[in-house]
């Protein structure tokens, strides 16, 4: 159940509120703009609520991996210029490598109320990632309250997001991190039945936690996507040159002897296509599982695994979906994909997608504003579905 204090619960007029958001955007190396700014469209709600209630708005955020060393790539300079063009007021952009420093205080306590200014990239800081209480302390100085609306870093514990509330008296989560845990959360814990979670994606190893905890909550749950190859290689089939755990192959075998077990429905492949090269321009064609050619390897799930997926997919009043079910981003092997996103749209159904690459995938393909939420969490979605804590979460007092 939901009890974290939230911003409606708190008064922040006139208070300084550091608000730690999630604008680490995708940014093209070759002219510098932001490609998909949908992480800085959902902080807005927030944003705005606060400039409404007459906040002094510190905003803050990580973007990338700069491990401790400012760069200029990294800076989060664009993101306080597409921030003012949203907002249709400016975002004082605060450019200081070292993040927080006199001139920032000094700045800060001037602001007035409603004004909003932008924190340089926290990690920055050697500090940030390692939670280091120095950097959370500094981070606490600028404000008297911490609001956290940064889901997609929520799996994190560090200054910025876990750190900083041991030094800052009042804390809430913002309007996105209310809707990610309300959604997400709703769906694991209380959902309407049948209940399909499909998972594709990579690697068996990436999902195994979240394997782990939804076949105990799912009615039925479809593996796609490479991960599916361990599956069917461990049920004894050649899988040719696609992509394989064989370190996973007792999991698998364990995985869907369990499901049997709890009668949950576990569905895999059928048939897929494959391809004589991981190109999107290579050879390919559809088989039954059976009969996989040496030679080939498995890039995406056929037309007979379409129609047993998504059939199950439309019995179902809740779908969760992580994992693409082939190589979306080559066109020929988009198919699958495509399909469970089209059918998860079209469904009466509580439709959710947790995953950077799914997220990205049914953006794409223009059914984003078709299902009921889309995590804005890659990894933080995932470690959410896995059942575990996230820092950022349990770091934020309860009402
Ligand atoms: P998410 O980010 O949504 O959690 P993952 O990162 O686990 O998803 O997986 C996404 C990647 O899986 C995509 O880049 C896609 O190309 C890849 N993938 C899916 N199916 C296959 C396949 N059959 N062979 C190789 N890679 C695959
Ligand atoms: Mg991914």
């Amino acid at each position: 159940m939901f009890n974290k204090k939230t911003i409606d619960d708190i008064n922040t007029k006139g208070k300084r509120v550091l608000l730690r958001c999630d604008f680490n955007v995708p940014i093209s190396k070759e002219t510098g703009e932001i490609t998909d700014e949908n992480r800085i469209v959902s902080s807005l709600p927030t944003i705005k609520k606060l400039i409404a209630d007459g906040a002094k708005v510190i905003l803050c955020s990580h973007m990338g991996k700069p491990k401790g060393v400012p760069s200029k790539s990294l800076s989060l300079a664009p993101v306080a210029e597409r921030l003012s063009e949203h907002l249709g007021k400016e975002v004082r952009f605060l450019d200081y490598d070292d993040v927080v420093n006199d001139e920032v205080k000094e700045i800060v306590s001037a602001m007035k109320d409603g004004d909003v200014v932008l924190l340089q990239n926290t990690r920055f800081r050697k500090e940030e990632t390692k939670n280091e209480e120095n950097f959370s302390k500094e981070l606490a100085s600028l404000c008297d309250i911490y609001i956290n609306d940064a889901f997609g870093s929520a799996h994190r514990a560090h200054c910025s997001v876990a750190g900083v509330t041991d030094f800052v008296d009042t804390n809430a989560v913002g309007y996105l991190m209310e809707k990610e845990i309300r959604i997400l959360g709703g769906a694991l814990d209380e959902p309407e039945r049948p209940f399909t979670v499909i998972l594709g994606g990579a690697k068996v190893s990436d999902k195994i936690e979240v394997i782990d905890n939804l076949i105990n909550k799912a009615d039925t749950l479809i593996i796609g996507g490479g991960m599916a190859y361990t599956f069917i290689y461990a049920k004894g089939y050649g899988i040719g040159k696609s992509l394989l755990e064989a370190d996973k192959t007792q999991y698998a075998l364990d995985m869907m002897k369990k499901a049997e077990e709890k009668g949950v429905k576990l569905l895999i492949p059928v048939d897929t296509v494959v391809a004589k090269d991981f190109d999107n321009d290579a050879e390919h064609f559809t088989v039954d599982i059976e009969n996989i050619p040496d030679d080939t390897l498995g890039v995406d799930i056929g037309e007979k695994t379409i129609e047993l997926f998504t059939n199950a997919i439309k019995e179902s009043k809740t779908v969760i979906w992580n994992g693409p079910m082939g190589v979306f981003e080559m066109p020929n092997y988009a198919k699958g994909t495509e399909a469970i996103a089209k059918t998860m749209a079209e469904i009466d159904a509580v439709t959710i997608i947790g995953g950077g690459d799914s997220a990205a995938a049914v953006d794409q393909m223009g059914y984003g504003e078709k299902m009921t939420h889309v995590s804005t969490g890659g990894g933080a979605s995932l470690e959410f579905l896995s059942g575990v804590d996230l820092p950022g979460v349990s770091a934020v007092d309860e009402k």
